[in-house]
């Protein structure tokens, strides 16, 4: 069979099928699974379950009883549905997470009504990641209808939830179970909006922690009498701003992060906490604030350890001491993730570039996403290292108000997804 012939059929098959493409990106919308606290997983996770179940795959629903924020309100409910082929072969597993972050303020669409105008599918979800979900899953129907399921190896679907909040009881805790490992499964393509034409290999690290400065409590009118941690702390400010974040701004790294600003190591302040709480009456008491807390988000690449990030936050602190030796403070790590990068010439990369190269007409830009992911999960519990990201939808309208998925976008997409799946399952032998 001619590869190219064959692929051309499927493709036109795909573009047959754009509103079966939009009808379950809507679908996936109108089900506000909203994280936290986790609205509704068992609801969108049975839409893809069914769905696949009448295409001859075996679903399994997976609750990670027990994990991570899995309450009988809001249980954690995965789904993974597995079509064996009718040969041996690689298996081949499409990974999206139903999980939203809520709508937030300043649409102009309702978020959850999946509007479709100008060519676009409006709504929380459609971009990050429903609409990639929905192009996965026309691409494996299209596939499996245009060969009549004749296919070597397996193919997967996964759904899961809580990857905005970290994943724990969705895909990390399905790898701790073996499905994110081989032999089970081989090569992963996630379908997060990074671009129809990019391939992204990874993400940088997180490290969040929480600083305490604790300080001595006096009456605010005798405040030399105490000893103030807002002052402290606005101390410790003031050096990363001189001394931090000029170095974090030079480095450079080999990690081809999307966008260009991001293509450094990063660090944001995520709240800041300091003093006595307003009374009923909208006035703190006055007294010389005993501790202020700041919770920092530094955002890492590949050329540096966790330990040297955090050692110079700590080398801040010390060097702070010498100026002020009664200085108390407290770090407390509180989330932790290692940048990772897959091979540029791993089998999925390049499978994936030499279909967007035959669908888009031009080549693929190797990219690395500026925040983490469920690829951590996969690669390090899983210990599967063939797995990127690769999906329609533009990057940063994830979480914005008004988020919209071009259809065009996700037609094209499930083009690339259906000819890589394909490629792969017969090992590039075509
Ligand atoms: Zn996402």
């Amino acid at each position: 069979m001619d590869a190219s012939d064959f692929l051309h059929r499927l493709f036109a098959r795909i573009d047959d099928r754009t509103d079966a493409i939009v009808d379950l990106t809507r679908d996936l919308v109108r089900i506000p699974t909203v994280n936290p606290p986790g609205e509704a997983y068992g609801d969108c996770a049975r839409l893809l379950g069914d769905r696949l179940a009448r295409r001859g795959f075996a679903v399994e629903y997976l609750r990670a009883e027990g994990g991570l924020a899995d309450s009988d309100r809001y249980p954690r409910i995965n789904v993974v549905a597995r079509r064996e082929g009718t040969g041996p072969g690689p298996c081949v597993h499409f990974n999206g997470h139903i999980d939203v972050v809520e709508a937030g303020r300043g649409w102009t669409e309702d978020p959850f009504a999946a509007t479709v105008r100008d060519g676009r599918v409006y709504g929380r979800g459609t971009c990050d990641m429903k609409g990639g979900i929905a192009a996965a899953v026309v691409a494996v129907e299209a596939l499996l209808d245009e060969t009549g399921g004749h296919l070597p190896g397996a193919l997967e679907i996964s759904g899961t939830v809580d990857e905005e909040s970290g994943g724990f009881a969705g895909v990390a805790w399905l790898a701790q179970k073996g499905h994110f490992s081989p032999p089970r499964v081989d090569h992963v393509i996630i379908p997060e909006p990074l671009h129809k034409d990019c391939v992204c290999l990874g993400h940088r690290g997180v490290y969040w922690a929480e600083v305490e400065v604790k300080g001595r409590t006096a009456h605010g009118s005798m405040p030399f009498l105490g000893r103030s941690a807002i002052r402290g702390m606005a101390d410790f400010l003031a050096r990363v701003e001189r001394d931090l974040y000029p170095r974090l701004d030079a480095r450079e790294t080999a990690m081809p992060v999307i966008p260009e600003g991001a293509r450094r190591s990063t660090l944001n302040f995520n709240s800041l906490h300091g003093g006595q709480d307003e009374g009923a009456d909208g006035l703190p008491s006055p007294m010389v604030a005993d501790s202020c807390r700041l919770v920092l988000d530094r955002r890492f690449l590949i050329e540096e350890s966790l330990d040297d990030v955090k050692g110079e936050i700590v080398a801040l602190l010390e060097a702070m001491r010498r100026d002020r030796p009664a200085l108390d403070y407290t770090i407390r790590d509180m989330m932790t993730v290692l940048p990772t990068m897959t091979e540029a010439d791993a089998p999925v990369v390049r499978a994936l570039e030499g279909e967007i190269l035959r669908v888009l007409g031009r080549p693929a830009t190797h990219v690395v996403s500026p925040g983490t992911y469920d690829q951590k999960h996969i690669a390090r519990i899983g210990h599967l290292h063939d797995c990127v990201a690769y999906g329609p939808g533009i990057l940063d309208l994830a979480h914005q108000p008004d988020e919209f998925i071009d259809i065009a976008d996700m037609v094209d997409s499930a083009k690339v997804m259906a000819a890589t799946a394909y490629r792969l399952l017969h090992r590039n032998n075509l």
